[in-house]
């Protein structure tokens, strides 16, 4: 995801003005227009970038950066904000209430993703107990229904469509009718993709939203589209009530900056964003993590959620106060990765936190991960109670290694390598030193405390 270049990008560009020995307005001044840059590369359209730096210098005070405040922290703060305010508009979208029939309809460009996401909307909530339908109102695109009917086929989610009917208000209708029959609580209406050109198809497209009332319009958008993002999203927005976003292809290597310009155009939340093209990848999409993430300040807020959501209850005061103490030992990482192996999906926790994820467990080598994990693990078990509970790493002296090679039958570099592992993740660890053990709900105030 090319996003995370531009989050690079702006890291360099505050870590270069902390460096600098003197704070004054040149100072500030080099490092917005980095900034700057680095968004419009980015394709975040010119007017968001010229109002966030504009409001930036207004919220930093450079007597404060001269009197010693901690200047990264404060125009780090101030960035953070900005993004947070460009993709979060500040009010949340309809949200559909399981057992309560909610119509909700796509809408976007065509080839945007928007059969796709539909299904995966409806399986997202399907796996947690919904009773979703599927209704093709996509009759332009040779070959839509084919699509929808197949995704929803494997997911084993109800649909409606036709060969025959050509007018896709009709269908529309139909759909919605039936499955309201059927007491479907949420019936998702695919439509035809177009774009603001085509003043026929947006008014069809205004039609079927007539005809079927929906209660929230969603509009998918590639996340490769560009500067174009700002004014197609905006045309969507005039013809039709859009009232929230979704994000696909963030997997790819889509510059990604669209995202922010279609959040400012519709004034609507991103609530999904698609990151691959199978059924499951599709997450929900928060803004506070998201921006973290972006800037390199570590998903601290997902992070405690997800212990919250997949430690064991009774081992979670154990973790967070082991978290809190910095002290990272053999024996934690063992335990950490006996958890990795028993939840699943590899990494799911430990991948909210910046340096755990991409070298221990990159995307679509998970496979490979665990049987190194495991190696890592049979390494471990050859150690003594010493070397398992000593955070010292001159500890491991030569002879020691050769002895837990011998011990695991494995050559000393397979050691070596485990050690480097653990040196690695042990400086992650340690910045979560003082961490303040929050209960559940408590999220946001700690990933305020961890971000300063
Ligand atoms: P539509 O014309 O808007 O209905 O778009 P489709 O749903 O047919 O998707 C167009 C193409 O994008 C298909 O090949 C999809 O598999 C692909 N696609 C959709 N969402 C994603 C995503 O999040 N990541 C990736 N890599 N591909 C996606």
């Amino acid at each position: 995801m090319v996003l995370a270049q531009l989050g690079g990008s702006i890291s360099r560009a505050i870590q270069q003005m902390s460096n600098a020995t003197i704070i004054d307005e040149k100072a500030l001044n080099d490092c917005l227009n980095e900034i700057t840059r680095a968004l419009l590369q980015s394709d975040v359209q010119f007017k968001l970038v010229r109002d966030m730096q504009t409001n930036i210098k207004k919220i930093v005070n450079l007597d404060d950066l001269a009197a010693g405040h901690n200047k990264r922290r404060i125009i780090q703060q101030a960035i953070f904000n900005e993004l947070c305010k460009i993709l979060d508009p500040g009010k949340p979208s309809f949200t559909p209430k399981k057992g309560k029939t909610s119509v909700v309809m796509f809408v976007g460009l065509q080839g945007s993703g928007k059969t796709t996401t539909c299904t995966k909307y409806a399986y997202y909530h399907q796996k947690k107990g919904w009773k979703p339908a599927l209704v093709c109102a996509d009759t332009f695109r040779a070959g839509a229904f084919d699509q929808l009917k197949q995704n929803a086929t494997k997911a084993k989610i109800p649909f409606y469509g036709s060969y025959t009917e050509s007018d896709p208000v009709k269908i529309a209708e139909e759909g919605v009718e039936r499955f309201k029959k059927e007491n479907c609580d949420l019936i998702i209406v695919d439509t035809s993709g177009r774009h603001k050109q085509e003043a026929a198809l947006f008014e069809e497209m205004r039609q079927v939203s007539e005809a079927t009332k929906p209660d929230l319009i969603i509009f998918v958008m590639d996340s490769s589209i560009g500067q174009a993002a700002f004014d197609q999203a905006q045309a969507f927005k005039q013809m039709v009530a859009v009232g929230a976003v979704i994000i696909t292809k963030m997997d790819g290597h889509a510059k990604g900056g669209g995202a922010l310009s279609a959040v400012a155009a519709t004034k609507s939340p991103v609530i999904f964003i698609g990151t691959g093209e199978h059924m499951d990848e599709f997450e929900v999409f928060d803004v506070k993590p998201f921006v973290s993430r972006l800037l390199g300040m570590g998903d601290w807020s997902g992070f405690m959620d997800k212990i919250h959501e997949v430690v064991p209850m009774d081992q979670q005061p154990e973790l967070l106060q082991k978290l809190s103490e910095g002290n990272f030992t053999l024996r934690i990482m063992y335990e950490q990765f006996q958890n990795l192996l028993k939840m699943g999906p590899i990494g799911q926790v430990f991948s909210m936190l910046p340096g755990f994820s991409a070298e221990l467990m990159p995307k679509g080598h998970e496979k490979e991960s665990q049987a190194k994990i495991k190696r890592y693990m049979t390494m471990m078990d050859s150690m003594t109670n010493e070397e398992l509970d000593s955070s010292n790493p001159k500890l491991m002296n030569d002879s020691r290694m050769m002895r837990i090679a011998r011990g695991a039958g494995r050559p000393i570099r397979d050691v070596m390598e485990m050690l480097e592992e653990y040196k690695r993740l042990a400086k992650v660890w340690s910045k979560m030193k003082g961490l303040k053990i929050p209960k559940k709900g408590e999220m946001s105030s700690l990933s305020r405390n961890m971000n300063a």
